[in-house]
């Protein structure tokens, strides 16, 4: 988002960060030597700090991502899941009702909202039906910032934002654990070396996965609604016509798929074989024997990465974002999963050429326009 704002040109960032976040400041440490980028400190359990940062910034928006964002630990920490993804956020709403009342804010909500689905795709009327913590959160975010938006006027939304990756994406994440544990596998490949597969869950999940890049187009249209919504221009207090969207690419995939597009790019020859808990993913007999590879299993199931409750299915509508914000997403699935895939691949020695971008947006001639 920082880098989206930077790229505008009329935008002055400030980041808030947790005291020992600076730690961990590989996501955002190559934008330190821009003039309009700031590193403040915060908490958004500290209402305090909040109220300090926005009485001094007076910002123009507030954007809140923060939150303990992996489903996985969040039943393993659900108090702390709890506390920043809904009561941080009602920290964030009261800061800006006392002291910056005109600035927008903008948090973010997830498809993991809806849960336990009804029907597909999902779209902003579909019920919510939380099967995590972090999902339950979530809910109790998203009516949090209505009642701040009905109650004080205040331009408050929260988009449901469906699965989005990038190379900056927690290695704890299906996407990256599978990009990365390819970018490992390929190097033991080239130095003849063995290798671990890679473990996973549940493989027959399905999710909707999008670049993060072009989410954050969506957040700065929820955030400016009246530049798409006519019914909003010359409207002075607008808050009672804001609306709330649901982004997401429209399609879904499995995590088998994923694997697909990166076996398939890396050239390997693969089939799946065994069942349920004992499945693998194998090289090919005739390939792994013409190749003198020195390991066949490529993936295989851990059952200790099996959640207590799964979301099988997941399917973003994105209709109302294209049609009433003029959003549209510019990566498709495959071009996501091989930038992702090539990321980690150049961080490994396998590929010479970073084509990653300022926006580690590699090889624009792959996107199609
Ligand atoms: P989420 O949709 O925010 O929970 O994103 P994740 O990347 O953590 O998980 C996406 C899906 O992948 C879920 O249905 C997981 O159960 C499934 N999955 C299967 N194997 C794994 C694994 O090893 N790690 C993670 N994180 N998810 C896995």
């Amino acid at each position: 988002m920082s880098e989206y704002c930077l790229e505008r040109g009329d935008c002055e960032v400030y980041g808030m960060v947790r005291r020992t976040a600076h730690i961990h400041d590989h996501n955002y440490r190559h934008l330190k030597d821009n003039p309009n980028f700031h590193v403040v400190r915060g908490d958004l359990l500290d209402g305090s700090s909040l109220d300090q940062l926005v009485q001094e910034i007076q910002p123009d928006y507030f954007i809140n991502f923060a939150s303990q964002s992996f489903v996985g630990d969040s039943w393993r920490i659900p108090e702390e899941t709890f506390m920043a993804g809904a009561v941080g956020v009602l920290k964030c709403l009261e800061s800006v009702r006392k002291y910056c009342p005109t600035c927008r804010f903008y948090n973010a909500g997830s498809s993991e909202q809806f849960g336990d689905v009804i029907y597909s795709p999902q779209d902003i009327s579909h019920p919510f039906r939380p099967r995590s913590p972090y999902g339950a959160a979530k809910c109790a975010a998203q009516y949090l910032v209505k009642v701040w938006r009905e109650s004080y006027k205040l331009y408050a939304v929260q988009g449901i934002l469906f699965n989005h990756e990038s190379k900056r994406r927690g290695e704890e994440f299906v996407t990256r654990k599978i990009t990365k544990g390819f970018a490992r596998i390929a190097k033991a490949i080239k130095e003849g070396k063995e290798f671990e597969p890679i473990y996973l869950g549940n493989i027959d999940a399905k999710r909707d996965w999008s670049h993060a890049i072009d989410f954050m187009d969506a957040v700065w249209r929820m955030l400016n609604q009246e530049e798409h919504r006519p019914e909003l221009k010359d409207v002075e207090a607008m808050s009672p016509l804001l609306k709330e969207y649901v982004v997401a690419s429209g399609e879904t995939h499995t995590i088998r798929e994923f694997i697909k597009v990166c076996t398939d790019h890396l050239g390997y020859d693969c089939v799946w074989d065994g069942h349920g808990e004992r499945e693998f993913l194998r090289f090919n007999l005739e390939f792994f024997n013409k190749s003198h590879l020195k390991s066949a299993a490529l993936v295989k199931i851990d059952p200790s990465f099996y959640r207590p409750a799964d979301i099988n299915i997941l399917c973003g509508n994105p209709e109302a974002v294209k049609k009433e914000l003029g959003w549209k997403q510019t990566i498709p699935f495959d071009i996501l999963v091989k930038r992702m895939l090539k990321s980690d691949l150049y961080d490994a020695g396998i590929i010479s050429i970073s084509d990653s971008g300022p926006l580690g947006e590699p090889n624009k001639a792959e996107t199609p326009a």
